[in-house]
C-alpha cells in the first residue's frame, strides 16, 4: 500500500500506519490506572506481580495463565499488553511487542516459573506495537503463530518506512497542521504527526520478524492442548482484519489482543477495521460468562465492566455521527467535530486520526452504503 514510486498520498498514511507512536506525547502523561477493586480480591488474580519492570509487569491471572501489562509513562520496551500460558507440557507466549527487548523480557519471566518446552508465539495481529519484537522469536527458535495475512500486512506497511527520508514520510502530516481549517483539526493533526512520528521512528530501526506459523482464520477456532490446559484461538472481525485471541474456556479468561481497549478510546485507523464488525465483536464478549477476565490490547485488565465501557464508547461516537449525518454535516467536518463527554475525559486518545476520525467516517461509508 505504500507504493514509494508513486509518493506518498495523505489517505494513505492515515490508513496505512500504526497506534503506538502517539504514546510518545502520551506517555508521560497516562501512568497505568491500578487494578480496580472487584479485581484485587479476584481470586484468580495475584495481587504481587511475579516481576515489576516499570513498563510492564506479569501477574499470574490464572493456573497457568500470566499476563504481561505495560505502562507507557514509564518506557516503550512493550507498549501493548501480552501474557504467557504454562501447561504441563508446553508453554505459549502472547505478542512481539515493540522491541526485541519487549519479547525477552516476556520469555524471561517464563523461564522464572516454568522449563516446559515453548511451542509458539502468538501475534494477536500485525500491528507495530505487536509485532516489532518478532525477531526475538526468530532468533531463539520460537515458532511465530499470527493470523495468515499477518506477515504481507507487516511488509506492506513497516518496509516502506525503511531507507526513506523522514521528511517524506512525516511531510504530509506536517502539511496538514498548515493546511488545518480550525483550532480542533490543527490539534487533531499535530496529535497525528506525533503518532507518525513514532512510528517512523520504530519502523526504520527495527529488523522485521515475520510469522513462520499462519492461521488460516477459516480453520479457527482451533484448541491447543498445551497439557492440562486448553487455549483456543478464535477469530473476531473488528480492529485490523487480523485479529486472533486467546481465550481459556475453563477458566473464563480472554487474551483479547486489541479488539478491547481497556479505558481507552479504540483504535479504528486500520483499512480492514469495520465498526459495525467491532461492535457485534464486544456484542459477543458481553454475553461471555459474567465472570470473564479480560486481558485487553491496551490499559488495564478488566472485567465485564470493561467491555460495557468500550461499548459506551463506540455508542457515544456513532450517537454523535449520526446527528451530524442527518443533519447533512460531510465526514470530513464531521470527524473533527466530536466532543468528548465528561465521562470518557480520561480515556487516552493514540491520536485523532488513528481512533475517533476514521471511526466516523466509516460509520459515514457504512451509512452511505460505501463501505
Ligand atoms: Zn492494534
Amino acid at each position: 500500500m505504500f507504493d514509494l514510486t508513486k509518493g506518498f498520498s495523505r489517505r494513505q498514511f492515515i490508513t496505512g500506519t500504526s497506534c503506538f507512536g502517539a504514546f510518545y506525547a502520551l506517555a508521560k502523561l497516562i501512568p497505568l490506572p491500578a487494578l480496580a477493586a472487584e479485581l484485587a480480591s479476584d481470586s484468580r488474580v495475584s495481587q504481587t506481580p511475579l516481576v515489576d519492570k516499570g513498563f510492564a509487569s506479569i501477574r499470574k491471572i490464572g493456573e497457568g495463565l500470566y499476563a504481561t501489562i505495560s505502562d507507557t509513562s514509564k518506557g516503550r520496551q512493550t507498549i501493548c499488553n501480552g501474557g504467557f500460558l504454562i501447561g504441563k507440557d508446553a508453554a505459549l507466549l502472547i505478542e512481539g511487542f515493540t522491541t526485541p527487548a519487549g519479547a525477552s523480557f516476556q520469555m524471561e519471566a517464563l523461564r522464572m516459573v516454568s522449563q516446559v518446552p515453548v511451542k509458539g508465539a502468538l501475534d494477536t495481529h500485525y500491528h507495530f506495537d505487536h509485532s516489532m519484537g518478532n525477531s526475538f522469536y526468530g532468533s531463539n527458535g520460537v515458532q511465530l503463530w499470527a493470523h495468515a495475512a499477518t506477515a504481507k500486512r507487516i511488509i506492506e506497511n513497516y518496509a516502506p518506512l525503511q531507507g526513506t527520508d523522514k521528511n517524506a514520510v512525516l511531510g504530509p502530516f506536517e502539511k496538514r497542521i498548515q493546511d488545518a481549517k480550525s483550532d480542533a483539526e490543527r490539534a487533531h493533526a499535530q496529535s497525528d504527526l506525533n503518532a507518525m512520528t513514532g512510528v517512523f521512528a520504530i519502523a526504520s530501526a527495527t529488523v522485521l520478524g515475520l510469522p513462520n506459523h499462519p492461521l488460516d482464520p477459516a480453520k479457527l477456532p482451533t484448541s491447543i492442548d498445551l497439557g492440562g490446559l486448553t487455549a483456543v484461538l478464535e477469530s473476531y472481525p473488528g480492529h485490523s482484519g487480523t485479529d486472533i485471541l486467546v481465550r481459556l474456556p475453563e477458566q473464563n479468561v480472554v487474551y483479547t489482543g486489541d479488539l478491547l481497549f481497556s479505558g481507552w478510546y479504540p483504535v479504528c485507523f486500520d483499512e480492514k477495521a469495520t465498526i459495525s464488525g467491532w461492535r457485534e465483536t464486544l456484542k459477543k464478549f458481553a454475553a461471555f460468562d459474567k465472570e470473564t477476565l479480560f486481558v485487553p490490547g491496551h490499559g488495564q485488565i478488566c472485567g465485564q465492566e470493561g467491555i460495557a465501557s468500550i461499548r459506551e464508547v463506540f455508542d457515544d461516537i456513532a450517537g454523535q455521527a449520526e446527528k451530524m449525518y442527518k443533519a447533512g454535516v460531510p465526514a470530513e467536518e464531521a470527524q473533527h467535530r466530536y466532543v468528548v463527554p465528561d465521562k470518557f475525559k480520561n480515556f487516552p486518545i493514540f491520536a485523532w486520526g488513528f481512533t475517533i476520525g476514521p471511526a466516523i467516517t466509516k460509520l459515514y461509508a457504512e451509512w452511505g452504503g460505501k463501505a
